[in-house]
């Protein structure tokens, strides 16, 4: 095992009803600023539980922030919260704000131009407070430093990561998930399946907790995710599903193992030029990636073979196949398309994402830094 610092200070407040407990979590006398995307928390019920949760304390909303929140939007929120001086800022949605709300928290305090944050990846120094309340199992965000933004005017898509971004506290409460359209189920099942994906299939390091970890996580996702499709009220699937999601991208698992993150790297670049999903891109590119890389990740493979897909009987490369072909028919059973060209999208993509890689120095990914500019065309290749 590689040595590792673990920290995560987030307090979790989860199930039914547990979005009325969030106003002692908020320092009293803060000045709250509401964040929420396009509307959605108007339609089912939250924004009512949430003002319910905040009788008596003074709050001010900014909605708006879009799905794969964009830089221009979120400044907007800079400036509003820097104007009426807020000092606690509550995210109420998916992944996408809840990140644009890290991204918000962040820019606040900062001196200079904050889409260098992502663009140059200056440290950030200070942050202001935030908690969450989060209405779509996915990202992780929720309980993670991580946060994507876009910059819509250059359809740039970059990330960052600060332990101050870390929120307060996040309310997962599954009934908030019951009004998610099937294809946003679908979506956060193969976010988080990738999320483990991208932590445990690399090489190994004589880690087997994390790998157990892992593994219980693909195998709950396995179990569970179409239990939420089949009945779309199935509240004990939907909270598992929620757990496996934030358990799957809060840090635990990663620790002291090799990761990846090239699929991650890919899919973001297919999201800002082609406006596909987040999952959707990852559907895409998991199983292609897993496929060039199979060689660098052969001891893993047959494992995961193993133990996640049962395949143990027959020639090694032959199980190494299935089971990517068996990641793949997941990923389409659940719902998710799997082909660049089930989007519309060909193969003339793949100049202006090497292009770009190359001017970012995205140029080494991967775990092995072996991902290059030629194996990401490769990849991409194979996703046509
Ligand atoms: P999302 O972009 O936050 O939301 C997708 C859609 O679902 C939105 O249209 C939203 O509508 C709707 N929605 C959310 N909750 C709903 C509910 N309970 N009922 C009905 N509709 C609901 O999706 P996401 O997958 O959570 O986030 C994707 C973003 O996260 C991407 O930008 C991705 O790159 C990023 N990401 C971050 C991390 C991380 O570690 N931080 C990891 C992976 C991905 P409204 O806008 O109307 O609410
Ligand atoms: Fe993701």
């Amino acid at each position: 095992m590689e040595n590792f610092n673990f920290y995560n200070p987030v307090k979790i407040l989860f199930g039914k009803g547990q979005i009325a407990n969030i106003a002692s979590e908020i320092p009293a006398n803060a000045k709250i600023l509401i964040t929420y995307g396009g509307g959605s928390i108007k339609k089912n019920g939250v924004y009512e539980q949430v003002i319910a949760a905040l009788a008596g304390k003074t709050f001010l909303e900014f909605g708006g922030i879009e799905a794969n929140p964009h830089l221009e939007t979120l400044l907007k929120a800079v400036e509003l919260i820097r104007k009426e001086g807020i000092d606690f800022i509550l995210a109420v949605g998916g992944g996408s704000v809840v990140d644009g709300t890290k991204f918000i928290a962040a820019a606040v305090p900062f001196e200079g131009d904050p889409w260098n944050i992502l663009a140059q990846q200056v440290p950030v120094k200070a942050a202001i407070p935030f908690g969450a309340v989060l209405t779509l199992p996915a990202t992780g965000s929720e309980m993670n430093t991580n946060a994507v933004v876009t910059k819509a005017a250059t359809q740039e898509k970059l990330y960052f990561s600060s332990p101050l971004v870390f929120p307060k506290f996040s309310v997962l409460d599954p009934e908030t998930t019951f009004s998610l359209p099937p294809r946003q189920v679908s979506n956060g099942i193969v976010d988080a399946y990738t999320h483990v994906m991208e932590q445990y299939l690399t090489y190994p390091v004589n880690a087997p907790l994390q790998d157990r970890m892992a593994e219980s996580i693909l195998l709950t996702l396995i179990e569970e995710g179409p239990k939420t499709l089949a009945n779309l009220n199935d509240y004990q699937a939907r909270a598992n599903v929620m757990w496996c999601a934030t358990m799957a991208l809060n840090g635990l698992i990663g620790v002291g193992v090799p990761q990846d993150w090239a699929t991650h790297m890919i899919g973001h670049e297919l999201t800002a030029l082609h406006g596909i999903d987040h999952a959707q891109t990852l559907a895409i590119v998991l199983p292609n990636m897993l496929t060039i890389q199979r060689d660098r990740k052969r001891e893993k493979l047959l494992q995961y073979a193993e133990r996640v897909w049962n395949l143990v009987d027959g020639d090694a490369d032959l199980r190494i196949e299935r089971a990517i072909a068996k990641t793949r028919e997941f990923f389409e059973a659940v719902g998710v398309r799997t082909k660049l060209s089930d989007y519309g999208v060909g193969l003339d993509t793949i100049a202006p994402i090497i292009d770009r890689f190359e001017k970012r120095g995205f140029t080494a990914l991967g775990e092995h830094r072996d991902v290059t500019p030629k194996v990401v065309e490769q990849v991409l290749t194979l996703c046509a």
